[in-house]
């Protein structure tokens, strides 16, 4: 019989509740607490969500408040299930709801080399035993990729108690295991203080389960008018953008983001990890409110770009004073203007649509996508021969994929199409290649030189110039537009 139960801090963990009730109860060993509590008596309690509770706990449990208040505030849940779909996101909240362990399947699992423990925070500790005559275990501590205490501004530790599916049933009452007095490790370095501050906001923020934009759509969104998105919004600027995250946070203790394409993934929704989107989203400067109420223009920047256009030369404005005013090139601008640059791409696609085929696609799509992507950056990293431009025929040759085939791959052609670039920005790209190769020989820097490297003629020479800056440096970009 249940004839106890406390109530529940701030931020606690169930499962910290549970092990207080466990030894204030008064329970003379553990398993009469699991046979009160839990319908296996022989369950492993679950320290980041919940079990299947006897009736009677449940009831004791949900006294005080829902079981939907649980699962949003002392689980893991919002960690887990943040950034993941919509469909994913109620898939797993209703298996919590139903106290089932099958919450597992549609959350993301968090890879880590080493043992994971549960974590505390010394000063918190103390804060709590002034506070409350006890400890706890904070759900705040245990966000896998942030190793402070935004609090106090100080490492968060070990305890001994480690989460591991293998571990012995028993529940442990933190105040027990926490020592009485701890040396305190304070942090030198802001970012690291900084990005935990913004994780933990957004993990505190009522999470809105009928959300379903997803968030690389919304992050794509937010890159919009920086430097790292083209104007019509179309290409992301990822080398650049790379570039930039890696350096911002070069002090971070822990950033798992190293490579290109582990950012790509997040634009393109295959990697959803609560840490690694807060770091996107926190370098892109998206206010935690932004991104917990996500939302996305409901026209795209490319249909209100080309508007614009039309816009404009609707009132008699002509193509290449609308480039001038647009800082495009005419042939863009007549491009568009003409309605000849491809169809907006961005209606929602049926998911469900299915059958046996349209799933081996679905699994080609996956397992080509990394064969791609290296494909892409070996076009775009090889140094010693000309640029060339990215483009679907050419990587589904390169990757051994029969021509069209990327027509039913989405994911492989949207990596390839972001890589896709105006011609004339190819003919920039090419034109600092030729320079850079003619002042390494230390030949004389001519139109001839480099007309004779790359095949352009004046036209294209001359359309090029805008897009110079993106390739060079200003000084080397006024010596190119001096030329011819
Ligand atoms: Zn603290």
């Amino acid at each position: 019989m249940i004839t106890y139960f406390p109530e529940i801090y701030p931020d606690e963990l169930l499962y910290s509740q549970l092990a207080r009730c466990y030894v204030k109860a008064g329970y003379p060993v553990y398993i009469y607490m699991a046979e009160d509590f839990f319908q296996d008596k022989k369950v492993r309690p679950d320290i980041e969500f919940i079990n299947t509770f006897t009736s009677a706990a449940f009831r004791v449990v949900t006294r005080e408040t829902t079981i939907n208040e649980i699962i949003m505030k002392h689980t893991m849940f919002p960690y887990y299930g943040r950034f993941i779909s919509k469909e994913r996101r109620s898939k797993a909240y209703q298996a919590l709801m139903g106290m089932k362990g099958n919450y597992n399947n549609p959350l993301p699992k968090v890879k880590s080399c080493q043992d994971r423990f549960l974590r505390y925070c010394p000063l918190c500790v103390t804060a709590d035993r002034d506070k409350f005559g006890e400890t706890y275990w904070h759900r705040n501590h245990q966000i896998i990729g942030i190793n402070v205490c935004p609090i106090h501004r100080c490492y968060l530790k070990n305890s001994e108690v480690v989460i591991s599916a293998k571990a012995s049933p028993i529940l442990h009452y933190a105040e027990e295991v926490m020592p009485q007095k701890d040396n305190v490790e304070m942090i030198e370095n802001d970012i690291e203080c900084v990005v935990a501050e913004y994780v933990m906001a957004v993990f505190q923020s009522d999470l809105d389960m009928d959300s379903d934009i997803e968030v690389g759509n919304f992050l794509h969104s937010r890159m919009i008018g920086t430097k790292y998105c083209s104007a019509r919004g179309r290409k992301r600027y990822m080398e650049l953008l790379h570039e930039d995250f890696i350096s911002y946070y070069e002090k971070l203790s822990e950033n798992r983001i190293k490579e290109l394409w582990q950012l790509q993934k997040i634009f393109t929704n295959d990697r959803s990890n609560f840490v690694e989107v807060c770091l996107l989203a926190h370098f892109l400067k998206v206010p935690v409110d932004d991104l917990v109420n996500m939302k996305v223009p409901d026209v795209p920047q490319d249909e209100v770009f080309d508007a614009e256009i039309k816009r404009l030369h609707e009132k008699g404005l002509k193509y290449p004073e609308i480039a001038k005013r647009l800082g495009m090139s005419y042939d863009s601008v007549k491009t568009i203007g003409n309605g000849r640059y491809g169809k907006y791409k961005h209606r929602k696609e049926n998911p469900k649509k299915g059958g046996v085929r349209e799933r081996d696609w679905t699994k080609l799509d996956d397992e080509y996508l990394p064969l791609v992507q290296k494909a892409i950056q070996r076009i775009e990293n090889d140094e010693m021969s000309m640029p060339k431009k990215v483009t679907v025929i050419g990587i589904e040759r390169d990757v051994g994929l029969p021509e069209g085939s990327m027509k039913k791959m989405p994911k492989c052609k949207a990596e390839v199409k972001n890589y896709s670039i105006p011609q004339e920005q190819l003919w920039a790209k090419k034109v600092v290649w030729a320079v850079q190769k003619i002042l390494s020989e230390r030949q004389p820097l001519n139109w001839k030189h480099i007309r004779n490297l790359t095949n352009m003629r004046n036209e294209n020479f001359q359309a090029c110039k805008p897009y110079l800056e993106m390739y060079a440096d200003s000084d080397m970009v006024e010596k190119i537009r001096e030329l011819l």
